[in-house]
């Protein structure tokens, strides 16, 4: 076996939670609805798997600081499902001090007590999927909560001393009028999160949605209109304090997603849970995605891995290329240099001659880190491509 790659920094732990009470039309995330009576016999699995990492390389000797809920719908769980949860972890893994537990809810779908029991449990980070303010829209997008329930959850957070909220959205929804989305950003601002993740709607392969827009039943809204209300939301949240740290994310000062950013910054993370994925720095593997085959791979004691990639040296550098130019802090180009042993600005002459005579230019130089423009944001996709 090879040795395991070295890892200065922390590292990151996600766990899946895959149910919902509703799928929604344009998810793609592993979920299932309607099916909350396996959530025991799920957690029973995750408990086995986190024991087999427990004492596996590297795992077993990772310093952790961040630990994330993910799903589906996390807050189907109760405070003391959650509570054992975070013991068993802190039990068997190392954790920083100032470890950030986020858990992710959905509105409607938490009550107050609940909420207090997750904080008390250890959650530190609340993320609502809030999506829109418009009835409309919710139904459009075929969300199972009101408006007033994503209100009334923000209360409850606040109510139980949650300090680091995180609100998400979602934007370019086919017909949405500019003023529309303006109104939605404006009400999440009266609610004053900590974070806000705006979202480009994407239709995504076998969603119900998809096979709409393949039916000719709903028009996505063109790449240049999307572009055009991806400009707006930047402005109008940097405007109001927030910094657009990556791609889809903005920040009060101090406030950016730990967890998240360990995804981008080349950090090692473990995925727990049916589909999550996993990273050691230089392999990356990922569970299998029906909760059924989860748990009955774990009660033989077999490891629900579905399959596993050895990133080599060309995708570690496109990825280090690809995730630092998502985020507003960019590739530290020295760092890069060190990491790959290689000139960076010889290696990649034709692209940075390119992207910075584009006109507008596409990339510039600050210091030593190469970051995107605001005109580059609108491209970022195209940007990463030309790296490849
Ligand atoms: S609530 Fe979230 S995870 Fe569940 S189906 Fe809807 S979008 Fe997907």
């Amino acid at each position: 076996m090879a040795a395991p790659a070295k890892n200065s920094k922390t590292a990151a732990l996600y766990i899946h939670i895959p149910f919902c009470t509703k799928r929604c039309d344009y998810c793609d995330f592993y979920t299932v609805a309607n099916q909350e009576h396996i959530i025991p016999s799920y957690l029973a699995a995750l408990e086995t798997e986190i024991g087999h990492y427990a004492a596996t390389p590297p795992w077993q000797i990772q310093h952790f600081s961040t630990i994330y809920f993910g799903g589906g719908t996390p807050s189907l769980l109760t405070p003391p499902q959650v509570q054992h949860i975070i013991k068993t972890l802190k039990r068997v893994f190392t954790f920083t001090d100032d470890t950030e537990v986020t858990f992710e809810v959905n509105p409607g779908s938490a009550t107050q007590e609940n909420m207090h029991g997750y904080v008390d449990a250890g959650v530190n980070r609340l993320s609502i999927g809030a999506q829109s303010f418009l009835p409309k829209e919710l139904q459009q997008l075929d969300r199972v909560h009101s408006v007033d329930e994503t209100i009334a959850t923000v209360e409850s957070v606040r109510g139980a001393g949650i300090g680091n909220l995180s609100i998400d959205l979602i934007f370019a929804l086919p017909g949405q009028r500019p003023s529309n989305w303006r109104y939605s950003l404006e009400r999440a601002l009266e609610l004053q999160p900590e974070h806000i993740s705006a979202y480009n709607l994407t239709i995504e392969q076998g969603t119900p949605l998809q096979r709409s827009v393949a039916a000719g039943k709903v028009y996505p809204m063109s790449e240049g209109r999307q572009r055009l209300f991806y400009n707006h939301t930047i402005g109008f949240l940097e405007q109001h304090g927030y910094s657009h740290y990556e791609v889809s994310n903005y920040a009060k000062p101090g406030f950016e997603s730990r967890h998240n950013s360990k995804y981008w910054d080349g950090s090692f993370y473990l995925g727990l849970g049916a589909s999550a994925h996993s990273f050691d720095g230089r392999r990356r593997y990922w569970n299998v995605r029906s909760f059924a085959q989860y748990i009955k791979q774990l009660k033989h004691a077999q490891l629900p891995v579905a399959g596993e990639e050895m990133l080599t040296k060309p995708q570690r550098e496109f990825e280090t290329i690809m995730l630092g130019l998502r985020q507003k802090s960019g590739i530290d180009v020295r760092d890069f240099e060190r990491e790959y042993e290689i000139d960076f600005q010889s290696k990649y002459r034709n692209q940075l001659t390119k992207l910075t005579s584009h006109v507008p230019p596409l990339i510039r130089w600050h210091e030593s880190r190469l970051v995107l423009t605001r005109e580059g944001w609108l491209l970022c996709d195209a940007v990463c491509a030309e790296f490849v």
